[in-house]
């Protein structure tokens, strides 16, 4: 039985909600729980800040890119460096404020779904540093394009099961995570990737994202004594343009513009619809499924978009703007070529519209790009296309 929340809480306007049978809506309610009990503890903000400046690195820098400026001849680039991170981007950020959580409330056993394994991969670093069992479901045909990040988690100590059933994709992976949720909820925490899913997950997905945008407004204000005209981020399933946002939202001078991949354009071509346990605006096929997209960012590739994207684009408070693959692989290259930052694929779409950006733009203008993660994740693929 599909039922929805009866609460009005994790609503954006019409889209978020939970959407999930009524045991998984219990395990979600004491999530919720726990979350709102701990967001604003002094003592968990303050162990959630120091992981994060003793093991992820942060602050990271906001580094003006002066050579890519310059090049253009139009608004200034400033990079918000996610890629420096542990582990290469912004996930690490998400993975330690729920194992914190799950920490709380007594829970040691973790475990996720990844689709490419890149959130598999942080979710396994922070299991290892924090002592936890971690259990990774991943879709069969996803474990053998992927061998080398499956590879990865088990050197980290996880577990990675392949999952058979259905098509051995992502949402397959996504299915039976739940199935062990609801059969181990007594033991166990379900970290959540992207700031999607039933609620509260798109809320405490932005919540632990939000460092971004706190560091990334006090740097730009210390470095410019202003705020950027624009902030610029890709959206997969949203959580690193969450996280870039949030802290902007409120300024309503700032314009917020999400990058999406042209080859699965949710924002721009797709219609609201509930999948996965919540309402977003999503892509379908002719039979109402979600839609199979392809690009060249496997962390892109979702028919669907979180719920507060949903409702800052319908609101009209964010753009949301396609780029092509090809654009993006242009991108990739001119930041590594001018910068000496190889840009993940995903980020190089936010890249390749900060660039269209900028030359419409004045030199008084200042963009801030939030450059989720490195791109040493994809020198090979991109070597294979290239060499096409
Ligand atoms: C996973 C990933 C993304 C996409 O996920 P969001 O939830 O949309 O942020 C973007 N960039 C990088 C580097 C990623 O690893």
């Amino acid at each position: 039985m599909q039922s929805a929340s009866i609460e009005n809480k994790g609503y954006f306007g019409e889209f978020g909600g939970s959407f999930v049978p009524e045991e998984l809506q219990l395990v979600m309610d004491q999530i919720e729980g726990n979350f709102l009990k701990y967001k604003d503890d002094p003592e968990f903000i303050e162990e959630f800040k120091y992981y994060l400046r003793e093991y992820v690195g942060r602050e990271n820098p906001l580094t003006f890119a002066g050579r890519l400026t310059n090049e253009l001849g139009g608004a200034k680039i400033y990079l918000k460096r996610e890629d420096l991170n542990h582990t290469g981007s912004h996930k690490i950020n998400n993975a330690i404020g729920q194992i914190l959580l799950a920490k709380r409330m007594g829970l040691k056993r973790i475990i996720a779904e990844t689709g490419a394994g890149q959130h598999g991969v942080a979710t396994a670093t922070a299991c290892a540093m924090f002592g936890m069992e971690c259990v990774i479901y991943m879709g069969k045909l996803d474990t053998e394009r992927q061998a080398l990040n499956v590879f990865r988690m088990e050197l980290l100590g996880a577990k990675v099961v392949p999952v058979e059933k259905g098509q051995g994709r992502l949402k397959d992976a996504v299915d039976e995570a739940l199935n062990d949720l609801v059969q181990n909820y007594k033991t166990t925490f379900y970290l959540l990737g992207s700031a999607v899913g039933p609620h509260p997950y798109p809320t405490m997905v932005k919540h632990f994202q939000a460092i971004i945008s706190e560091e990334s407004k006090r740097q730009i204000l210390d470095k410019e004594g202003r705020l950027p005209t624009a902030v610029v981020a890709c959206a997969g399933g949203g959580s690193n343009a969450i996280g870039a946002f949030a802290h902007y939202i409120e300024e309503k001078d700032v314009r917020l513009i999400g990058a999406e991949p042209a080859e699965a354009p949710t924002l721009s071509e797709g219609v609201p619809a509930v999948i996965h346990g919540f309402k977003c605006i999503t892509l379908l096929d002719e039979n109402g499924e979600p839609k199979p997209t392809y690009s060249i960012a496997a962390g892109l590739d979702y028919p669907g978009v979180g719920p507060e994207h949903s409702f800052l684009k319908t609101s009209g408070r964010a753009e949301y703007v396609t780029v092509t693959g090809q654009e993006a692989l242009e991108a990739f290259k001119l930041l590594s070529k001018v910068e000496g930052i190889i840009p993940a694929l995903e980020s190089s779409h936010a890249i390749a519209h900060a660039v269209k950006l900028a030359k419409e733009l004045s030199t008084e203008d200042v963009i801030v790009v939030n450059l989720s993660g490195r791109g040493d994740k994809d020198v090979e693929q991109v070597f294979h296309m290239l060499s096409k």
